[in-house]
């Protein structure tokens, strides 16, 4: 028992019968490393680079982003740093990039999107991160924002490979590329869902709007039946599959998602203990019981109190 509770406030997340299930940490610039991530933190999940390019005319210059990709990978030395390339737009404009006249911005040329029309931003970006990846020990993988079709994940990770890049993968935030996820993963190394946007586009709720928080209760069961499918896609095909919204930073979702075969789970740092102190006290097959009764659930709350 002793053993159990040092596995529990301590080292890499796992189950109570040694299941792993990758804990790792949502960053903005080397600046959130400056304390540590904490003990038993894996790497990053995900490296935001919006903070990069901030308040800016133009975008920062190449070498330039070296040194802040160089920054943060130099202080994880060999760990995983998944590193999620710009996405401007919606609740994230950047003044040199994003359309300012569109109706509905989050409906609109974001993420992915703007890549497309602008590829030159989107080249030197994942030039610049092959550069900081190739002068350091970093285990580098990157992942574009706002995919919603296999082909343009496909091509993402093209554009990755001529950049130099070895592991390339995608978000899923939206909900056709959720129900695609298989054909997704032909495609490209590895998913990494954000439920933030997921639960916005899956429920047509403004993530922004207080008013709705019921609809983006992340125990919705339609959320958790389009994170099944993609677990599923990942296990069938032997491919990483984690979550990085802020369901991961839920102590008790943790546990339903782990049983639905999520393999890792970024959130922001200071969440880290309260997670794995709950996936320990589940065998992984606890798990999967638990996230077979979330997912039948009539509702969230429903599906909440499967736990409690
Ligand atoms: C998400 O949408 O869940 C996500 C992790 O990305 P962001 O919150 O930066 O949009
Ligand atoms: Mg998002």
């Amino acid at each position: 028992a002793r053993r159990a509770a040092l596995a529990a406030s301590s080292g890499p997340g796992r189950t109570a019968d040694g299941h792993g299930v990758q804990l790792l940490a949502n960053v903005g610039s080397a600046k959130d490393l400056a304390g540590g991530l904490g003990d038993g933190v894996e790497g990053i999940g995900l490296f935001r680079t919006e903070l990069l390019y901030l308040d800016r005319a133009e975008e920062p210059s190449f070498d330039e982003q070296v040194e802040a990709y160089r920054a943060v990978f130099e202080a994880m030395g060999s760990r995983k740093v998944v590193v999620r390339t710009l996405d401007a737009g919606a609740d994230k404009p950047l003044p040199f990039i994003t359309p300012d006249d569109e109706p509905n911005p989050a409906l609109g040329v974001r993420g992915i999107r703007i890549a497309e029309k602008r590829p030159a931003v989107l080249r030197s970006q994942l030039k610049a991160i092959a550069e900081a990846a190739r002068t350091t020990d970093a285990d580098v993988w990157v992942m574009a924002p706002m995919i919603s079709t296999p082909a343009e994940g496909a091509r993402f990770a093209e554009e990755c490979r001529a950049a130099g890049i070895a592991t390339a993968g995608v978000m899923i935030e939206v909900p056709a590329a959720a129900l695609r996820s298989a054909a997704m993963l032909r495609g490209v190394d590895f998913l990494s869902i954000g439920t933030n946007d997921l639960s916005q586009y899956t429920f047509a709720a403004d993530r922004m709007c207080g008013e709705l928080a019921e609809l983006l209760d992340p125990w919705q069961p339609a959320l958790l039946e389009l994170i099944a499918t993609c677990a599923a896609a990942g296990k069938a095909a032997g491919r990483s599959v984690g979550v990085c919204g802020e369901a991961a930073s839920d102590p008790g979702l943790a546990v339903v998602l782990t049983g639905l075969g999520i393999s890792s789970l970024s959130m922001s740092p200071r969440s880290v203990p309260a997670v794995r102190e709950s996936l320990a006290r589940y065998t992984l097959a606890e798990c999967a019981e638990i996230a077979k009764a979330a997912l039948a659930a009539e509702d969230a709350a429903a599906a909440r109190s499967v736990l409690s």
